[in-house]
């Protein structure tokens, strides 16, 4: 008998193959035997998610066995029950007639309840014969023989491998080894990042991959938008890497991990790393212009500015005894560095629209809070901010 199942019921099925040897050892049968054939992988939908898993081929020889005892072949085990017969047949074809048989023993004739049958067919004469489970060893004067027609009725193809336990029903497949899509994990990284802000593994608040799984397996908003959003930066972060000289064990393991489309689900907290890891990326694009020009103070503290086009470079965030706090850090065209530390983060809760790194604003106005100098360069600090609809990068 060929099948495919699922790889990771590989061990539940050795671990049956076993059982049925010290079964047919007892029994004086040739034991059940495996033979493993290649494995590879196969995805599937689930719920809307693109699922990937392994299955491996195998053969299993000794199973699906039509038995034979003193001349008598087994055709059928019949269960009765009051819903009708369940038919474990040990032959193709053996007809719709039993399904419906009466719980009948021809061997004593008496008419008595009985839970199993088994229908057998005289080898040389093919007259058939149904006959209760107790009466087989009399019939058959093989005192083995109730055991065997049993052993072997459990060993058919039906009943051995049966679809949701080896096959994979869905709901097996979404769990235990099965890889995610990491497109669509990194979408989910990015919602939780635009609600909560990124949290890393050792923060004092959830873990954004933790968000993400929540919100992985419950409801997905703007899904399509945020998978295009998702491929664009993991595609980013990709050639980042593959543009680096001297490449550390994070980089190194995070390309290893990029270069497939699937991850196996410990491999979450790196993906949903990629998002600081894009940001630090953008940061440096969009500070680098402002390294060759000189950053001014652009007013003195509580003047107010109007109509100032910036660029995000820099969203920091960190825990405090308080919550979450989030410092923004911008440029303008001439250089200028600005920063911003909203009263509540995260600051789409003051904006009214979500502040992304490397996009560009209008800010409609802004107070200076001081003149500052950070790493020997000017720095405006402001505060009362208004931010416009994002303008074309
Ligand atoms: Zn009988």
């Amino acid at each position: 008998m060929q099948a495919t199942i699922i790889t990771q019921k590989m061990d539940k099925l050795e671990a049956r193959i076993n059982r049925l040897g010290r079964k047919a050892e007892k029994l004086g049968l040739p034991p059940v035997e495996l033979i493993v054939g290649e494995t590879r992988p196969e995805t599937r939908k689930i719920d809307g998610r693109e699922v990937r898993y392994f299955v491996t081929d195998v053969e299993i020889i000794g199973a699906d066995v039509t038995p034979k005892i003193n001349g008598w072949v087994f055709l059928a085990q019949l269960q009765h029950t009051p819903a009708g017969n369940i038919v474990r047949s040990f032959v193709e074809n053996i007809g719709d007639d039993y399904r419906t048989a009466p719980a009948d023993c021809d061997h004593c004739g008496h008419d008595r309840n009985r839970k199993t049958t088994y229908v057998l067919q005289n080898e040389e004469t093919e007259e058939t014969i149904q006959v209760g489970s107790t009466c087989v060893a009399d019939f058959l004067r093989d005192v083995n023989a109730e055991s065997i027609a049993n052993y072997y009725a459990n060993i058919t193809i039906e009943s051995f491998l049966s679809e949701d336990e080896f096959q994979g029903d869905d709901w097996n497949l979404s769990f235990g080894d099965s890889q995610t899509s990491i497109v669509e994990y990194f979408a989910c990284v990015l919602t939780a990042v635009e609600v909560r802000g990124y949290h890393g593994s050792s923060s004092y608040e959830t873990p954004t991959k933790f968000d993400a799984w929540d919100i992985y397996h419950l409801a997905r908003k703007n899904w399509e938008g945020k998978i295009t959003e998702a491929s664009e930066k993991i595609a980013l972060v990709r050639d980042y890497i593959a543009s680096q000289e001297r490449v550390n064990d994070y980089l190194h393991n995070m390309a290893t991990i990029l270069a497939d489309d699937f991850m196996v689900n410990r491999s979450a907290g790196y993906v949903a790393s990629v998002y600081p890891l894009w940001a630090k990326i953008v940061e440096q694009e969009v500070f680098e212009k402002t390294e060759k020009l000189e950053s001014n103070w652009v007013g003195q503290p509580g003047e107010k500015i109007q109509n100032v086009e910036l660029t995000l470079g820099r969203i920091f965030s960190w825990d405090t005894q308080y919550g979450v706090k989030e410092l923004y850090k911008f440029a303008d065209d001439a250089g200028n560095i600005y920063t911003w530390i909203p009263s509540t983060p995260p600051a789409t809760k003051n904006t009214k629209i979500f502040l992304e790194e490397g996009c560009r604003y209008n800010m409609i106005v802004g107070t200076i809070k001081a003149n500052a100098v950070y790493n020997g360069k000017k720095q405006n600090t402001i505060f009362r901010c208004k931010f416009d609809e994002i303008l074309d990068n």
